[in-house]
């Protein structure tokens, strides 16, 4: 199939109400632009510089979602167009990101990256690092920044259960934050983003409304 058979494929499975980001990061610059020409418009990459540099070579009204781990002085890259950071799992982190927005006269709109597989190896904060952070008296000075809501990825496993019970887990915390009363006017939760090629379904029945999806897109 193309890409845009394959974009066509996968909007007519997440429906209307959920954000399509296409995961470029092992894409040719060529796959990227044919996507865009089939009409997508969010496109995520894991690398700073990376992404800087398919800013400047790709069209403008791209929006591109920042998905990986991001080191504090990496920011300065992105912080001039960066669309939604999805990765933010420290005050540290936040700080620089409100210095390099405000450089920039702009506000950044960030996920928090909640860690829920059982895996070791996968970055994000724990529950009550979450409600912490968010209640962090430092963030509410923040002026720059906006908390937009979470991200998580499941465990790399094709046992359905532990997939769904983690995605319903993060569902769970999204929908009890924004429930919470005690948190600054710059937090909102409206963005939960769960779900990649091989999970997205799942993630949807689970509550997600933002997919990052890249093998399953650019595979031809
Ligand atoms: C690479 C990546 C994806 C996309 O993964 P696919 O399995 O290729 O869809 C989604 N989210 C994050 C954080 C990633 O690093």
């Amino acid at each position: 199939m193309s890409i845009a058979a394959n974009i066509a494929d996968i909007k007519n499975g997440i429906g209307t109400t959920t954000t399509l980001v296409a995961v470029s990061k092992y894409s040719p610059l060529q796959a990227v632009q044919e996507a865009y020409d089939a009409g997508q418009q969010d496109f995520g990459e894991n690398k700073a510089q990376d992404l800087a540099a398919r800013w400047q070579q790709l069209p403008s009204d791209i929006r591109w979602h920042f998905i990986g781990h991001l080191q504090s002085n990496k920011v300065k890259y992105i912080a001039p167009f960066v669309h939604l950071i999805h990765s933010v799992d420290s005050l540290k982190l936040l700080e620089e990101i409100e210095k390099q927005a405000a450089k920039n006269s702009r506000i950044i709109p960030c996920l928090v990256q909640v860690h829920i597989a059982s895996e070791e190896s996968k970055f994000g904060l724990d529950e009550g690092e979450v409600i912490d952070l968010l209640q962090h008296p430092s963030l509410a000075q923040m002026q720059h920044v906006q908390i937009k809501g979470l991200m998580g990825m499941a465990t790399n496993t094709t046992t359905v259960p532990v997939v769904m019970r983690e995605f319903e887990s993060l569902h769970k915390l999204y929908i009890r934050l924004s429930e919470m009363n005690e948190l600054p006017a710059n937090v909102n939760m409206e963005v939960l983003s769960m779900g990649m090629s091989g999970d997205y379904q799942m993630a949807i029945k689970a509550g997600s409304n933002m997919v990052r999806i890249g093998s399953a897109l650019f595979a031809e």
